[in-house]
């Protein structure tokens, strides 16, 4: 891309602020008292100055920053699905690169989820929780718990936009995905000049929207510590002294579901080691943990595969969209651990094998349709607790801790993205090596990233 502004050392710049932010925002909200007085000795009378700080600089310019790069997401994930479909071409292309996918997708959601659930077993916090305590939580939950929603046939129903411009106003992101899979099939059965003529315009919408997100990136630096130091400065910290036990073995369940099982697969289906892999995708890492939304980390997602990974642009453009709406390692995980977390607290019993493949079945699923932005599983884990017999209020035991597991679950969610567009790009290449004869020079992905 022609003129496309270098950022070399944002990502280093990015990580300062990220701490700085953390730093910043911890000691205001320790010392909010002191801060609050001190203010109000200056102004004359009571002041909440950190939460004035908080919700008319900090949150409105963190929002500004995600609204800037949620408002690419639409116009990047239809173009580039439908661009990266096109190119694919033929019907037999398509419908393998389509399979390996989604059973990469399902199988790395479904093995998230189990260590979830073996963590808990394992561990069992919610029998160490005492019931009071739990209800303490309850009364305290500041928001409410969302409503829950039900998987039934009309979901199913609902992936068929009847109106694709309404589905793009709502951001139904399933539905903008099933248009752009359909444009980019339709696509492959114009004739060679019509095809390219349109291949050309989704390109360009592409690249215009990457070129957006760079120089929003700019930003980055600032907004990102506005994000943290939000978030860590109206942190509940006292509630981390009752949920500490869930939530270390939910942030110990993702780092080894991200490290271990990830860096494996991608080693062992990508050809890439996971200490050449993570590195590069540190940027994208750091983007989802300061936002909390797989969608607004998108763009970046889908620079990295191509430019860091050396996944070629059509394999790119068709996983990469996919796996920001469909593929959430980290949700899968977090549903699992947290609905059995609170069926322990509810029950005072860890729930049998029967409720726990449920559980499995229904995480995996709920992750699928959940939406890529913050918080966007919470009103799917409510209708995975009704379905074990757990009130979905009980959700409400663990809002206080929730954003900073959805911070961390988001990384796990893009990164879980970029393995599986390696291991298909390679095995798409190695596809063609194997069928095609030896001239047609496709290139090994492990040699391809140098
Ligand atoms: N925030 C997550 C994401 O955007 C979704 C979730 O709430 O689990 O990937």
């Amino acid at each position: 891309m022609q003129g496309e502004p270098r950022q070399d050392n944002l990502p280093w710049i990015i990580l300062v602020s990220l701490v700085l932010g953390a730093m910043a925002g911890i000691a205001c909200n320790w010392g909010r008292e002191a801060i609050d007085s001190a203010v109000a000795h200056v102004a004359g009378g009571p002041v909440a100055a950190v939460d004035w700080i908080v919700s008319n600089i900090a949150r409105p310019l963190g929002q500004i920053f995600l609204n800037l790069l949620l408002m690419t997401v639409v116009p990047l994930v239809f173009a580039s699905l439908a661009s990266g479909v096109a190119q694919l071409g033929d019907w037999r292309r398509l419908g393998r690169v389509g399979l390996v996918t989604m059973a990469l997708f399902v199988f790395s959601m479904a093995l998230a989820c189990a260590t979830g659930l073996a963590l808990v077993n394992w561990y069992q916090p919610g029998l160490a929780m005492p019931s009071e305590v739990g209800q303490q939580l309850l009364a305290e939950a500041k928001n409410p718990a969302p409503p829950a929603r039900g998987l039934t046939v009309d979901t199913l129903v609902g992936i068929v936009p009847r109106n694709p411009f309404q589905a793009a106003v709502q951001m139904e992101m399933l539905q903008i995905i099933f248009f752009a899979l359909m444009v980019g099939i339709a696509l492959t059965f114009l004739t060679e000049v019509r095809r390219q003529t349109l291949l050309r315009l989704l390109e360009g919408v592409t690249e215009v929207m990457v070129v957006i997100i760079h120089l929003v990136m700019r930003i980055a630096p600032l907004a990102v510590f506005a994000l943290i130091f939000a978030q860590t400065a109206s942190f509940g910290w006292r509630y981390l002294e009752t949920l500490g036990g869930y939530v270390l073995l939910a942030l110990g369940g993702m780092a080894f579901h991200l490290v271990v099982s990830l860096g494996f697969l991608v080693w062992l289906l990508g050809g890439l080691a996971p200490w050449r892999f993570f590195p590069r995708i540190w940027t994208v890492m750091i983007t989802a943990f300061s936002t909390s939304s797989s969608n607004a980390t998108l763009p970046t997602t889908l620079r990295t595969a191509q430019q860091e990974l050396g996944v070629p642009s059509q394999i790119a453009g068709f996983v990469i969209p996919l796996g920001a709406t469909m593929n959430m390692n980290g949700t899968a995980l977090y549903e699992g651990i947290t609905a059995l977390f609170l069926a322990q607290v509810y029950f005072g019993v860890t729930p049998d094998w029967t409720a726990q493949i449920t559980v499995l079945v229904l995480a995996v699923l709920t992750a699928i349709g959940a939406a890529g932005v913050p918080g966007g599983s919470l009103p799917l884990l409510a209708m995975v607790l009704t379905s074990i017999g757990v009130p979905g209020e009980y959700i409400g035991i663990i809002l206080g801790v929730d954003r900073l597991l959805d911070m961390a679950r988001t990384v796990l969610n893009v990164g879980g993205d970029l393995v599986v567009a390696v291991c298909v790009a390679r095995q798409e290449r190695a596809w063609e090596a194997s069928s095609a004869s030896a001239t047609t020079g496709s290139k090994d992905v492990s040699s391809h990233p140098a």
